[in-house]
């Protein structure tokens, strides 16, 4: 097991990685140290993992909330469900939330938790690498609206993030390669020794090879965590975690989100942002080239999927959050370990990363 903590001021949490950590039922017991609880959790999930969770909680006053799996239930209806489970469970000031899942469970949850009474303790017990990797660290916690994804949501630290590698055996392949790819992002944003490191480790990662999961997950949580402390709101250094998440959101919104999942289109983004950083003379191209080799070994696409229109493209990127008054702005790299904004980037030289 490998533990570390994040700081935030005067806020401290623990993040537990290591196979076995939900069969451990007094660990996960000291983590509800008041009477009321609510699980949440998904279709697919729950049923694999929910028993253990509910064994360590037995004698509290423990309700369950189970969600159909996908990022279509990430919904206001879904939250105001949650909060009525909450109810009904006579949950008080001193209750906790737990989010059993990935992604989607753990902004539903965490969000359910940010907003029941002002506010109560929220346990991430995350089963995808990338909820263990990425969206169970930071506090970011929100639901979808029509308009578009995470538009209304609250920063809500969680006070334990408990990350049960065993989990990952029974993760879809393609949803671990989709993990890994945010994997690659702390490597190719700030970590060259870690880059490294996963150039060397690809294989065993592939294959979910114990030491080699734990290991790349706590480094991926240790930098997130490290930006995170440093930069809770996103005033500057946490925009870096987005690189290769402009143009990615774009594809993704292009398909209708029905085509390349978040990971993948991270993948590709990254590509893309490389190969732009080397067009503009940021960056060297071999840089570039490393990271689409990287990406090509742990199964996961490093081209623009046929079909995409490169100007619809820039104009999905244009609306991006990242975009500061009319302004493109983008994460680029001078090359592998070294992330950097950049605004006011010529728009003719995206489209021509683009294929436009
Ligand atoms: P993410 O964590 O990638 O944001 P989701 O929360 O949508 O995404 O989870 C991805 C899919 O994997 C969902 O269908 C979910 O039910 C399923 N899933 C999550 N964890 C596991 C697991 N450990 N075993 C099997 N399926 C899982
Ligand atoms: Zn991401």
């Amino acid at each position: 097991m490998r533990e570390l903590t994040v700081e935030l001021g005067a806020r401290r949490y623990p993040i537990r990685i290591g196979a076995g950590l939900l069969d451990d039922a007094a660990g996960l017991r000291a983590l509800v140290p008041g009477r009321h609880a609510l699980v949440v959790s998904d279709d697919n999930v729950a049923p694999l993992y929910l028993g253990k969770v509910l064994a360590a909680l037995s004698g509290k006053a423990v309700g369950t909330f189970v969600i159909a799996p996908g990022e279509q239930e990430k919904t206001l209806d879904r939250f105001a469900d949650a909060l009525d489970a909450l109810s009904d469970l006579g949950a008080s000031r001193d209750a906790t939330v737990l989010a059993l899942g990935g992604g989607v469970v753990g902004d539903l949850a965490g969000f359910a938790a940010a907003c029941w009474m002002r506010g109560v303790r929220f346990v991430q017990l995350p089963t995808t690498l990338l909820a263990m990797v990425d969206s169970s660290v930071g506090g970011k916690t929100a639901v979808d609206l029509p308009a578009g994804k995470n538009l209304v949501g609250a920063f809500h630290q969680p006070s334990a993030v408990l990350a049960d590698t065993a989990t990952l055996a029974t993760l879809p392949a393609r949803e671990l390669r989709a993990g890994l790819a945010e994997v690659v992002k702390y490597g190719a944003i700030g970590d060259g020794d870690f880059f490294a490191w996963l150039e060397g480790h690809a294989e065993a990662l592939l294959a979910s090879e114990p030491a080699a999961i734990v290991e790349a997950i706590f480094r991926s949580c240790a930098h997130k965590a490290g930006v995170v402390a440093r930069d809770e709101t996103e005033q500057g250094e946490r925009a870096l975690l987005n690189f290769g998440h402009t143009f990615g959101h774009a594809i993704e919104a292009e398909q209708r989100f029905g085509g390349l999942i978040h990971g993948e289109a991270v993948a590709v983004g990254m590509v893309l942002a490389a190969r732009l950083s080397a067009t503009l003379g940021r960056a060297p191209h071999g840089d570039g080239e490393r990271l689409a080799a990287l990406l090509d070994r742990l199964g996961l696409p490093t081209s623009l999927p046929r079909g995409l229109d490169a100007e619809a493209l820039l104009a999905r990127m244009r609306l991006d959050k990242k975009a500061v008054s009319g302004q493109m702005r983008l994460i680029l790299w001078r090359g592998i370990g070294r992330a950097e904004v950049v605004a006011g980037i010529d728009e003719d030289a995206v489209l021509r990363a683009l294929g436009g």
